[in-house]
């Protein structure tokens, strides 16, 4: 068995509900929660070698899991959570948390990541994502992450040796973030928890924080605001199943209740094809969509 031997939480047949903040999504096969890097290496190896599907996720923030649920392994990073402090910078593995992240570097008055208080995601999927806010980004804080690459090599790059751009990191869909190491610039401690408070402040005035949901659906199409363009095409409140288009923020789609993926689905491509129709703009979505369907396969996970 491919995960015998292997330290942290082993979980069959698990909703994968519970692994999304848009509390949808059908059974996993396996989920692993790995507690050391050495671990979710060599699942991945043994994985590799069975030709099981396998694949990692963090916190769950910007995901869409399939109804049907996921074969294979699922892997969440959130128990990697090493974290070594330097003058101002710090390595830290996958699963840190980058909101209690930003909240550390901001007591020691570092500043970088005040955008991120609010965002609920990792630090790997936030890489992966380029997370960002207010004007900030997390590729200004990156110096260098280790990654694992299809071909079972691990590699430490340097910022320059990949890219960043809009909610956009080369590495995605080619490579895992292990780790990175993050650098800050000197704050004052005071102004950076204030303009923290203030962000988390906006953000519960302006999201429904009150339903299940993955933050922005549509990435923002150069000079234009996807929130504005849905609420100006009369969208706001509409839905489809249990998804509907957050009457808060247009740019949201919440889970009513009981939302299923296809139900998301089908209110997204609603709001492109009318978007496209009514405005000529081609809305891409931010939200990461894994849909790897359940394949029946003998083998033993
Ligand atoms: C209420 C709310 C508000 C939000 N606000 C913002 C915001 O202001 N700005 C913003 O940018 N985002 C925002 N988001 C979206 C989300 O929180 C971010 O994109 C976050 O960085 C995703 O991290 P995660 O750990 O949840 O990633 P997941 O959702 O778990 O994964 C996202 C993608 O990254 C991949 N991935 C995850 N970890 C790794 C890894 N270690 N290596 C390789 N691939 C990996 C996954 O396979 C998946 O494809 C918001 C979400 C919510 C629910």
């Amino acid at each position: 068995m491919i995960l015998d031997g292997m330290s942290g939480r082993v979980e069959k047949n698990y909703p994968l509900h519970k692994l999304s903040t848009w509390r949808i999504g059908g059974p996993a096969e396996t989920v692993y929660w790995p507690e050391t890097i050495e671990d979710l290496l060599k699942v991945w190896q043994r994985a590799q070698a069975r030709e099981i599907p396998v694949r990692l996720i963090g916190r769950g923030s910007n995901v869409l899991f399939p109804d049907e649920g996921l074969s294979g392994i699922t892997l969440v990073s959130t128990s990697l959570r090493g974290i070594s402090w330097g003058d101002h910078s710090v390595r830290v593995e996958a699963g840190y948390t980058l909101a209690r992240l930003a909240q550390e570097a901001g007591e020691l008055g570092w500043s970088g990541l005040e955008f991120a208080r609010g965002i609920p995601g990792s630090i790997g999927g936030a890489i992966m994502m380029n997370a960002g806010a207010h004007g900030g980004e997390i590729s200004s804080c990156v110096l260098s992450v280790s990654t694992l690459w299809a071909d079972g090599s691990i590699k430490k790059l340097k910022r320059d040796e990949f890219e960043f751009a809009y909610r956009f990191c080369s590495l995605r869909g080619h490579a895992w973030v292990l780790e990175a190491h993050l650098k800050f610039k000197a704050g004052e401690r005071e102004q950076i928890l204030q303009d923290m408070r203030e962000y988390l402040t906006k953000r519960t005035a302006n999201q429904p924080l009150e339903l299940p949901n993955a933050g922005s659906v549509f990435r923002n199409p150069p000079g234009h605001s996807a929130g504005r363009l849905i609420e100006a095409a009369g969208w706001k409140g509409r839905s489809i199943g249990g998804a509907k288009v957050s009457e808060k923020h247009a740019n949201f789609i919440v889970n009513t209740g009981l939302a299923t993926s296809s139900d998301v689905l089908a209110l997204i491509e609603a709001i492109k094809t009318d978007i496209q129709l009514k405005y000529d703009i081609s809305l891409q979505t931010e939200i990461e969509s894994i849909l790897t369907a359940r394949v029946n396969r003998r083998r033993d996970v």
